[in-house]
């Protein structure tokens, strides 16, 4: 039996912070920071502790966090880990075959029905 020694990935951290955004239900400008958020997100090669402010919109009463193109809302993985699962698909590998792929090339551990979901994003011809 071989055993696969695997080196930690590191974790890096990164702010997606600002005192002031607009609202994306209503344009609604200088909603105030509320509060902090904390995240755990994976990238391909690093997992991203990520700190994001929270804001308060008064017109919608509702509170919204930041985001960015890299790290989009509510997504486990980064925007390069959703590329590399789409490309893959499109080339024809099996969900399967993703999974072992990314966890023996990039350490990282994606579960099915995560790549299912990219899977069929990606037929449907959706960027992400
Ligand atoms: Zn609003």
């Amino acid at each position: 039996m071989t055993y696969i020694r695997r080196k930690p990935r590191k974790v890096i951290k990164h702010d997606i912070i600002a005192t002031h955004t607009i609202c994306p239900l209503c344009n609604k400008e200088y909603c105030q920071r509320h509060s902090f958020g904390k995240r755990l997100v994976y990238g391909l090669y690093n997992n991203y502790a990520i700190r994001v402010s929270k804001h308060y919109c008064s017109k919608c009463l509702k509170y919204f966090s930041l985001d960015s193109e890299k790290f989009p809302k509510n997504k486990r993985y980064d925007s390069e880990v959703i590329n590399e699962i789409c490309k893959l698909a499109k080339e024809g590998h099996t969900l399967l075959w993703i999974k072992y792929y990314l966890e023996s090339t990039y350490n990282l551990c994606v579960p099915v029905s995560t790549l299912h979901d990219c899977n069929r994003r990606s037929l449907n011809g959706d960027k992400h």
